[in-house]
């Protein structure tokens, strides 16, 4: 069994789209992958993150019930817990962040459980890199693969924190208008490449409904996300690509670029799930069946022959 270890918020979201809003629901990075890799039997997954005492009990359930150790999730009482809120414009491929609240976060000094301490993936969510550097330090084993997922808000905020531990990491995973934040490059080929140089052996660029890109020095992957009918909520659409890429490594131990290529197909179909309803909701009970229709559907998407002489 391939242990998992996912670090992010675990949040309050308040979210707004063309399609409605909502009041504080159940979000937060590590809560996404959470929900997204717990869908790959033979992996046993831990999330480290904190939440205040006003985070209902109800909410840490569901992660329990779809097999994620919350073991490692601080519960400070008297605290408030991580608050975000978004509003989406009307083609839903940007947003304008209204409100981030770190509470908790700001003294957040998480703890590995003993038993995950040896885990083979690493996956660093959305969260100070502080924070994700001190979550790598307490790894006994250095793990198999570590990836790294982040955002243009600790860009601004704790650049050289990050750039630190960019160093240390095996896979990045990061969106495109951040990949050129990061690297101050425009074309996303030389994005990669400049980030590349600062440690990650693989960088996964995210395109919201344009897919997303592989690299690993002059390969490259590209995966279209699936064209839906309906889109929602993009909110944790990235984090749930995250959660499924690191969920299929996890699972097969094989962190080749072949296999790569596979795991960014998982990331993408889970996302596609995601965006459906607002927040978690269509994570939370998803079934193999469902995923494997959609494996199917992507596969007759992006398939075809060609002859060439
Ligand atoms: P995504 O749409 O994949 O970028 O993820 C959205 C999720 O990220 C929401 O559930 C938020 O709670 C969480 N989030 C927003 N801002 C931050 C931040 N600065 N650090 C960590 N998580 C965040």
């Amino acid at each position: 069994m391939g242990k998992l270890v996912i670090v992010g918020t675990v949040a309050f979201d308040a979210i707004e789209t063309p399609f409605g809003k909502t009041d504080k629901i159940l979000g937060g990075a590590a809560t996404y992958i959470g929900f997204s890799a717990a869908n790959f039997d033979n992996v046993d997954a831990a999330a480290v993150s904190v939440v205040g005492g006003d985070f209902p009990q109800e909410y840490l359930d569901l992660l329990t019930e779809r097999k994620v150790s919350i073991e490692g999730v601080e519960i400070i009482k008297n605290g408030k817990t991580f608050f975000w809120s978004g509003k989406y414009h009307n083609d839903m491929n940007s947003r304008d962040t209204l409100v981030t609240e770190l509470n908790v976060l700001e003294k957040f000094n998480p703890v590995v459980p003993e038993g995950y301490k040896d885990a083979e993936v690493v996956m660093l969510g959305n969260l100070h890199p502080a924070v994700q550097q001190g979550v790598l330090n307490q790894m006994t084993n250095k793990p198999k693969l570590s990836i790294l997922d982040t955002m243009n808000f600790w860009m601004d905020i704790a650049m050289d924190d990050l750039k630190a531990v960019i160093k240390n990491v095996d896979v990045i995973t990061i969106n495109d208008e951040e990949a050129r934040q990061l690297s101050g490059e425009y074309s996303l080929v030389v994005a990669a490449r400049e980030i590349h140089k600062m440690g990650p052996k693989f960088v996964v660029i995210k395109k919201g409904e344009h897919g997303a890109l592989l690299f690993h020095n002059d390969n490259m992957f590209y995966a279209p996300a699936l064209p839906l009918e309906e889109v929602f909520d993009p909110t944790g659409a990235g984090d749930t690509f995250a959660g499924g890429f690191a969920g299929y490594l996890a699972k097969t131990s094989d962190f080749s670029f072949e296999n790569m290529k596979r795991a960014v197909i998982y990331g993408s179909t889970l996302a596609s799930f995601c965006v459906e309803k607002f927040g978690t909701e269509r994570m939370q009970n998803l079934t193999d069946k469902e995923i494997y229709k959609r494996l199917d559907q992507f596969k007759s998407l992006t398939q075809f022959d060609i002859e060439l002489n």
